[in-house]
């Protein structure tokens, strides 16, 4: 029995994961897994009910969980307010928490997507990327973060702070993924400005001798940021600090035409893992029914892969993503006419009957 917590959130993470959670259950049927789901509050709904983002509670299950399936959290209702009742104050605890420091975003570019981007599609054909981006460490988590009044002069503060020991985890997971790859890493920083950043380059380096089969590359974030735009083939996986990879995923997101179709795995040392896709809660489209449900889909296709070791049913979905894709189906985002869009629903229906043929 594989234990999931599901955190629906806020906005359209509610109406994401129920379609991620037929989707678990067409794979049960046709894989014979099993599973128990336990749902929990998290985010601005948990700050509504309980008061606080991250009710014990909610932190007990996903300790005990195998894995934790994440919809979003966030929107406008809770923007205001001290920092300690903010949705992604929450987040940041949970992932602390449990001790994920490895986040996996890839990006790929599917031809049959290609005028859904904004960028040429020869320039895009056969992109296919992972960020491997640090989640524990870096200014999000400065301790020395404050505002000072000098004479009605306000100053605000925040200190990017790394570890040699948080640098080595992450390198050494990017490594070892990269040997599944193209085995190519591009370790992304600011090296000609930030002390934190020298010591990562040094520490990748130093990390990287144990593994002389991948070939290295150091490239300072501002060139980064240009290249993927200017030849993102050139990328297999991308190492980078928090801050670096959360700014650098989102702009990988744009090549693959929508940020509705891009996953995640944050993971620690061991098989646990938290999925979510990459976007936020939409509060724009929260409601209507039109969110694409692919992101946390293909979640799911990570959670099966990296915690429960299923590759096949991992496989199996992301095939069927494929084909409804290259069937020409589209929800709103992918660039269609609204009139035309399907629905988070059908979306979803689509997917479920290209995984049982
Ligand atoms: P967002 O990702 O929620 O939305 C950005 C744009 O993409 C919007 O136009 C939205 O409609 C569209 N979009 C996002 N997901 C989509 C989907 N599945 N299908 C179709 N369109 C989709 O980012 P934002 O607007 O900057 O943030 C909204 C809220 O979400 C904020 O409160 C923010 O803090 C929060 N947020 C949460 C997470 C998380 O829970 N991990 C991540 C990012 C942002």
């Amino acid at each position: 029995m594989n234990h999931i917590v599901l955190l629906p959130g806020d906005g359209i993470g509610p109406e994401v994961v129920e379609q991620a959670v037929f989707v678990m259950q067409q794979c049960g049927q046709q894989f014979g897994m099993t599973f128990a789901f336990e749902e929990a509050l998290f985010g601005g709904c948990a700050i509504d009910a309980a008061g606080e983002p991250l009710p014990k509670e909610t932190l007990e299950l996903c300790q005990k969980a195998d894995a934790v399936l994440l919809g979003a959290v966030g929107g406008p209702k809770w923007d205001v307010g001290p920092k300690e009742r903010r949705p992604e104050t929450g987040l940041l605890a949970l992932r602390k928490h449990l001790g994920l420091y490895a986040n996996l975003r890839p990006a790929i570019a599917y031809d049959c997507l290609a005028n859904a981007s904004s960028i040429r599609p020869e320039v895009l054909r056969g992109t296919d990327l992972l960020v491997v981006r640090e989640l524990t460490g870096g200014i999000y988590f400065g301790d020395k973060e404050r505002r000072t009044d000098d004479c009605g002069r306000t100053t605000a503060i925040d200190t990017c702070v790394y570890a040699e020991d948080e640098i080595e985890r992450i390198a050494h997971q990017a490594f070892l993924i990269a040997r599944g790859r193209r085995k190519h890493v591009t370790s992304v920083d600011k090296a000609n400005v930030l002390e934190t950043s020298r010591l990562w380059r040094e520490v990748v380096t130093r990390v990287s001798l144990s593994y002389r089969d991948v070939t290295l590359e150091h490239m300072l974030v501002d060139n980064c940021a240009m290249q993927l735009l200017r030849r993102p083939t050139h990328f297999d996986v991308v190492l980078t600090e928090n801050m670096f990879g959360d700014i650098l995923s989102d702009e990988a997101a744009m090549l693959t035409g929508s940020i509705g179709l891009l996953a995640s795995a944050s993971l620690g040392d061991g098989a646990f893992g938290l999925y979510e896709p990459v976007h936020g809660s939409a509060p724009d489209i929260a409601g209507q029914g039109i969110a694409n449900p692919i992101a946390t889909i293909l979640s799911v296709a990570m959670m099966f892969r990296l915690t429960f070791r299923r590759d096949d049913a991992a496989d199996a979905i992301e095939r069927a993503v494929q084909d409804v894709l290259r069937s020409g189906a589209r929800t709103a985002d992918l660039g269609v006419d609204r009139s035309q869009a399907l629905s988070t629903a059908d979306m979803t229906t689509r997917i479920i009957a290209a995984l049982r043929n």
